[in-house]
């Protein structure tokens, strides 16, 4: 991480103050929220439509691109810091604790240079 750059909670506090100065908690609800969670996923995914994946992965790194790549990955996460808030996860934590289950789903000897799901490992 880039020295002086917000922590998550930071963020969140940012964006709780953003929504709140607007009054808008009033239409935040948890289902909302993870239905615009994916309403988002879904822009970012817009952004590789009819584009193979060679191609799409060159061009990830165009100014024009890289703009719409850093919007819509900026669009997810701030509406999964809304979620988890109001969910009352700690999201760090959760990924870390997700990291650590993949590890034991995925262990190196069984699962390096193979895409098999853990079932079929
Ligand atoms: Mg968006």
């Amino acid at each position: 991480m880039t020295p002086n750059q917000p922590s998550l909670d930071e963020l969140t506090q940012r964006l709780l103050e953003f929504r709140d100065a607007r009054d808008w908690r009033q239409f935040h609800s948890l289902k909302d929220l993870i239905l615009s969670l994916s309403l988002e996923a879904s822009e970012l995914l817009e952004l590789t439509q009819w584009t193979p994946a060679d191609d799409f992965e060159k061009n990830a790194h165009d100014e024009r691109m890289q703009q719409r790549l850093k919007e819509e990955c900026a669009d997810v996460l701030l509406y999964l810091l809304l979620i988890t808030e109001r969910a009352g996860i700690d999201l760090q934590q959760a990924a870390a604790e997700k990291i650590t289950a993949n590890e034991r789903k995925y262990p190196v000897e069984k699962s390096r240079g193979t895409s098999a799901k853990y079932t079929e490992l």
